[in-house]
C-alpha cells in the first residue's frame, strides 16, 4: 500500500513522511498520517509507488524479445536433453 498523491493544479507528489507539509500551492494538497486533504480532491491522484517505475518507462517491449529468446534457447536444451535421455 505505498503510494503518494500528487496536486494536479501544480505537478506536485507529496509522500506521507510523517511530516506534514503541502504541495505548495492554492490547493493545498497534503498527506499526512495516511489522510489527503486538499481544497478541491478532484485534481489529487494517488500515484503508487511500485507503478512509479512502469511510469518512468522501460518498455516492455524492450525487455520480452530477449526474455523470448531466452525461453526458446531453454526449450531447445530441454529438447535436446530428452533426446538424450533417449538414446
Ligand atoms: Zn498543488
Amino acid at each position: 500500500m505505498d503510494f503518494k498523491v500528487k496536486c494536479l493544479q501544480c505537478n506536485t507528489e507529496v509522500e506521507d513522511t510523517g511530516k506534514f507539509h503541502t504541495c505548495g500551492c492554492p490547493n493545498g494538497l497534503s498527506f499526512h498520517n495516511g489522510k489527503i486533504t486538499a481544497i478541491d480532491l478532484d485534481l489529487v491522484v494517488e500515484v503508487p509507488i511500485y507503478k512509479q517505475e512502469t511510469k518512468v518507462h522501460k518498455p516492455s517491449s524492450y525487455l520480452s524479445p530477449e526474455d523470448m529468446t531466452f525461453q526458446e534457447e531453454r526449450k531447445r536444451r530441454k529438447v535436446k536433453r530428452l533426446s538424450y535421455d533417449v538414446r
